[in-house]
């Protein structure tokens, strides 16, 4: 059969009106019977893949996932839309009823976690009535190639093979080609099995900028994004500092979270930015595992991330609705002198990957070319040359021949020993004598004074650009001096082409227009968040999981005056017309 034939039911119970992406190709494979590792980025929609068939069939769907709180999370979800779904995990009390109604034929969904699924009352359950499919979450982790690999994915094989005739559909967002191919092998899936969806999330706008004031950057760029959103910083101290200073400046609801907080207190920022509609993060990465909220509106970096995986990753968090989102990542010369030292730290057998992977950044923030492009070549794939949603496709940075102005500056670090730091070798080359200056005799230098007008501008910018390039490098005390990629670049022998730096540019850098498809300050619209969420507050959910954006803003627009005519909104399953419909078309008629 096609996909085709459930698109009904698709529409009665998710209020979806069509497949999205490889979606249909999955659903296809698991009513077939067949087995599939389904690969597709985050905010794709793969739960659906297996929801979908959990309601279209007449056993029951069991789902292998690694956190409680994600797990917790898709429940809500599901049941909100009607789906009778449990789980088993070790803080649900109501294990002997799950067990009995599984028994009873009376579960669509049962979500379970990888060391429970592994155990011989749960083999004894499955032997009572034999599951209509398998469906492992967050596959990445049965392999030691994945970033997080997990043990007791290891032991679901023998669970698997106990039952040869139930279809198994592996998921994950993150796998690389070698840990693709072992999940293959690990979940005993075949090689035509696998269904790869492009890594491209179209709905995020990236942006990157250098770093000129990060409060008061990230400040502009969160007033355009009246969403919620998460701001990585790279310290504990900074997300608490960034706190501060951004709630100070936008008035809008802003919390730390760390490693270092209480569990307690963890939770609760964690809980309360779930159920926000405007409430930023400052974060670091501990932040964002697990957390499946589908509205969150901009991802920002304070400084440097790790690597472009980890990058990806984390930007991927914005915009699962679907809606657009941005991310914006601000950088300085300093996160890259930072990450350099660290590589001294390394062992020898791990410098040379991470010294690919900070140039691999080096060349995301540099680049005047498409950051879309860059990011999705990076990950294998061949993308159109311009994506028209970065900054650099909507306001192309005009680009600066910097080459002989290069050769100058390494000339002057050069020159001055290479142990000053950029302030006073760009006094060096303006020709601005002091004290300094004159008692080492670098007045008297033949570089000194040797860049005039204009160009003075340029030294900083151009600091950033060649240490991104690994042609300048710091000393322990933050003096400049030379990189691996120096000496060519003072000899002229490669070209430095470098963006206009920011503050010249026709447009902001930074702030952009925002993520704001939403018609916040609407009166039909705020009315209908309203009522949104004190019938999340009513159901125990948040907000999304009653209904996403989209839904209100096409109530908002289409203005819907019977059920019938609400039926055909996107995302207005037959449950939750049932449920909440009234409520919202008595918010609808008042305008
Ligand atoms: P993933 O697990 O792949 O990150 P989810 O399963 O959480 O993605 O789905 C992301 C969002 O997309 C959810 O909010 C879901 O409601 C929505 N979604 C899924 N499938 C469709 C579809 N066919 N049409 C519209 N929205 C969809
Ligand atoms: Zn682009």
């Amino acid at each position: 059969m096609t996909a085709d034939a459930l698109l009904p039911l698709l529409k009665s119970t998710f209020g979806f009106d069509a497949f999205r992406g490889k979606q249909a190709e999955v659903v296809a494979r698991v009513m077939a019977g067949e087995h599939t590792l389904a690969v597709m980025p985050t905010g794709a929609g793969k739960s659906l893949t297996y929801q979908l068939p959990a309601v279209a069939v007449a056993g029951c769907v069991v789902v292998v996932s690694p956190l409680i709180a994600l797990m917790h999370d898709q429940l809500r979800g599901a049941r909100a839309a009607g789906i009778r779904a449990a789980s088993l995990t070790s803080v649900d009390a109501d294990f002997a009823d799950t067990r009995q109604a599984y028994r009873d034929g009376q579960l669509d969904l049962l979500y379970i976690a990888p060391e429970r699924a592994t155990g011989e009352g749960f083999r004894a359950l499955m032997e009572a009535r034999a599951p209509a499919l398998f469906a492992i979450d967050e596959a990445h982790c049965v392999s030691e190639w994945g970033h997080d690999f997990r043990p007791d994915y290891r032991l679901l094989r023998p669970l698997l093979d106990a039952f040869p005739d139930v279809p198994r559909l592996a998921l994950t967002a993150t796998a690389d080609k070698h840990t693709r191919e072992d999940i293959l092998v690990q979940l005993g899936i075949a090689a035509e099995g696998l269904v790869l969806a492009g890594f491209d999330r179209p709905n995020i706008r990236y942006r990157v900028s250098p770093r000129i004031g990060a409060a008061k950057q990230l400040a502009e760029f969160i007033a355009a994004n009246p969403g919620p959103g998460i701001v990585y910083c790279p310290t504990r101290d900074g997300t608490e500092r960034m706190a501060e200073k951004l709630a100070a400046a936008t008035g809008r609801p802003v919390a730390a979270y760390h490693a270092g907080l209480d569990a307690e207190r963890r939770a609760q920022v964690q809980h309360d930015f779930v159920a926000s509609e405007d409430g930023i993060v400052t974060a670091t990465v501990a932040f964002g595992m697990g957390i499946d909220k589908p509205d969150v509106r901009f991802v920002a970096h304070a400084g440097l991330p790790k690597s472009i995986e980890s990058y990806y990753q984390e930007t991927g968090r914005a915009g699962r609705d679907g809606d657009p989102a941005e991310a914006l990542m601000l950088w300085g010369a300093e996160d890259f002198a930072r990450a350099r030292m660290r590589l001294g730290e390394l062992p020898e057998a791990r410098v040379a990957g991470e010294r690919a992977r900070l140039n691999a950044l080096g060349a995301l923030v540099e680049t005047v070319e498409c950051r879309r492009a860059l990011l999705l070549r990076h990950f294998g794939e061949t993308p159109p040359e311009r994506c028209g949603n970065c900054d650099n496709c909507l306001e192309p940075p005009s680009q600066i021949d910097a080459t002989v102005l290069a050769q100058k500056l390494l000339s002057a670090v050069y020159r001055t020993g290479q142990s000053y730091g950029a302030g006073h070798v760009e006094a060096v080359l303006t020709g601005r004598s002091d004290e300094r200056i004159v008692s080492r005799g670098h007045d008297k230098l033949s570089v000194f004074g040797l860049v005039e007008g204009e160009e003075a501008r340029l030294i900083k910018p151009l600091v950033r650009t060649l240490m991104a390039r690994e042609a300048l490098s710091t000393t322990e005390h933050g003096g400049l001096m030379f990189g691996p990629a120096g000496r060519a670049v003072m000899k002229g022998e490669v070209p430095v082409l470098m963006a206009e730096p920011p503050a010249r540019r026709t447009k902001r850098a930074s702030r952009g227009e925002g993520a704001a498809a939403n018609p916040v300050g609407d009166p039909l619209f705020e009315a209908l968040r309203a009522t949104r969420r004190e019938l999340a507050a009513e159901a125990g959910v948040p907000p999304y999981v009653v209904f996403h954006d989209a839904a209100l803003r096409a109530m908002a627009s289409e203005r819907p005056a019977t059920l019938a005519e609400l039926a055909q909104i996107p995302g207005v399953g037959a449950r939750k017309l049932e449920a909440w419909g009234d409520a919202f078309l008595a918010v609808i008629r008042q305008f």
